[in-house]
């Protein structure tokens, strides 16, 4: 019986203008979005709710767990808004930062952050729109003037960040909070936080939360790769913020810092998402860049869980192409003959440190002598859960629960394919989970027998 095939990566699409609607919606996660991103930065809470409603009418016409992740703005500093929603930037010409929310005022941008404009110093460097915009500041005091170091388009709500400095922020803002109580009542599945700096960050987030989801720390800013290993271990997921972080450091310093965390997050069992121009160029055109393609080969190789799309689905030309055209990338990726060698790479060759790390390879090798077609496991602990997706394993794990949020969560997890089965805790659980996979012949399986004091795993086959 052949091995149950299909992407071990995920796609994590983002929701906007162009792709909320129930239809889109559907059409996304037909294409294979697995996950889709609420971004709090953009849009009112009634549209978060519609989409909220789409993406869970999706998954019930489908019949497919599909997760929502809320994605908190934190202490982002961004642009006010413009009548036309935009502004054309001249080479060379001086803007005025004012503090207000919106302008119509000619070579004026609206800064409604008073406590950033006063740290702007004579010199210092902005950038905005993820770095596309370059501008440097000509006059510091309460209204700053800037000169454009490029022409270009600058759109409303785009990122303010001045490079290389520290700025005093708290990490939840209140309308972070605002945000994380609308998101935590409409019950979105999981949170990510913009611009974390430190462990105390996470914790406050998580605590904030209170264990009704998980958080994903997203790694943008210098403080928090300072902190990198604390960081990873407190959070339940990291994200790779390529646009902030290239912001903040040059640019040439984003795929060393990718890879850094990759192999940080991977050792830990922590999932690990790369975000952000993964397939920009898609926003305008129907096809991908070859360095784009390259670039989402080259995060797959590394073995992240999940890959995501910003733009490219939430205002881009075509949302569907641009999930079909990623999910064709993984596959091509994932079955390329030099694939499970390079995950190797990105794991290091630590010896196993849990005794779940033992069970995780064995019932990994136990499928593989019995030619099964999947590894089913069971377990409510979604901790275990990443455990045993860290192994990175050629037998794809069939996750069985009842519970539903259980079940979307898990769809962030590289390598696990979750199946809603009523009672898993009938006899033949590994068969259920089989028949419902559409598999015959031989499943493996692993299901945690352990308590508080003692830890214990039984691992078999079934055959049917
Ligand atoms: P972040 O730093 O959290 O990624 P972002 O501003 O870069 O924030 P993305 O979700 O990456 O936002 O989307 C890229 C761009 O797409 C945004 O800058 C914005 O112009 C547009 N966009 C995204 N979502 C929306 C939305 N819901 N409404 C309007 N525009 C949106
Ligand atoms: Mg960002
Ligand atoms: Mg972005």
């Amino acid at each position: 019986m052949p091995r149950l095939r299909g992407r071990n990566a995920k796609i994590l699409a983002t929701l906007g203008p162009k792709s909320s609607s129930p239809e889109q919606v559907q059409r996304l996660a037909e294409a294979g979005a697995d996950l889709f991103r609420l971004n709090f930065s953009h849009g009112s809470h009634e549209d978060h709710k519609k989409t909220f409603d789409a993406v869970r009418r999706a998954e019930k016409t489908l019949g497919r767990p599909l997760a929502i992740l809320a994605d908190l703005q934190g202490p982002k500093v961004r642009v006010g808004t413009f009548p036309d929603g935009k502004i054309q930037l001249s080479e060379g010409t001086e803007y005025a930062l004012i503090d207000e929310e919106s302008t119509d005022k000619p070579d004026t941008i609206p800064v409604p952050h008073p406590e950033i404009l006063a740290e702007l110093e004579e010199g210092d460097t902005v950038f905005c729109d993820d770095g596309m915009i370059s501008l440097t500041v000509s006059e510091a005091g309460d209204t700053p003037k800037v000169t454009a170091d490029f022409a270009g388009e600058l759109s409303d709500r785009k990122g303010f960040t001045i490079r290389g400095k520290t700025l005093p922020l708290k990490a939840l803002t209140p309308k972070d909070r605002e945000d994380l109580a609308f998101a935590l009542q409409l019950g979105v599945d999981l949170f990510a936080l913009s611009f974390v700096q430190s462990v105390s960050d996470v914790e406050e987030a998580k605590a904030e939360i209170g264990g009704a989801a998980p958080l994903i720390a997203k790694l943008e800013k210098p403080g928090a790769i300072n902190e990198l290993e604390a960081i990873i271990e407190a959070a339940d997921g990291v994200m790779v913020a390529r646009g902030d972080l290239g912001v903040e450091y040059p640019p040439e310093h984003v795929p060393i810092i990718q890879r850094q965390i990759v192999r940080e997050a991977r050792e830990r069992g922590r999932p690990v998402i790369v975000a952000t121009q993964m397939l920009e160029s898609m926003i305008e055109h129907a096809a991908p860049t070859r360095a784009e393609t390259s670039d989402v080969a080259t995060a797959i190789y590394q073995g992240v869980d999940a890959v995501m799309l910003s733009a490219e689905t939430a205002i881009g030309h075509d949302p569907v192409a641009a999930v079909s055209v990623m999910s064709r990338i993984i596959s091509a990726t994932e079955d390329a003959p030099d694939f499970r060698g390079s995950l190797r790479q990105f794991m290091g060759d630590r010896e196993a440190e849990l005794s779940i790390d033992v069970v995780a390879r064995a019932a990994q090798a136990f499928a593989l002598v019995e030619q099964a077609a999947a590894l089913a496991l069971r377990t409510g602990s979604a901790r275990r859960l990443a455990q045993f997706s860290k192994h990175r394993g050629r037998f794809k794990i069939l996750y069985g629960s009842a519970d539903r949020p259980r079940l979307r969560r898990a769809q962030l997890l590289w390598g696990v394919h979750p199946i809603h089965i009523e009672n898993i805790e009938q006899e033949d659980w590994p068969l259920a989970l089989m028949k419902a996979a559409n598999l015959d012949g031989a499943i493996a399986y692993a299901a945690w027998k352990g308590d508080d004091d003692e830890t214990a795993w039984e691992i078999g086959v079934r055959r049917g």
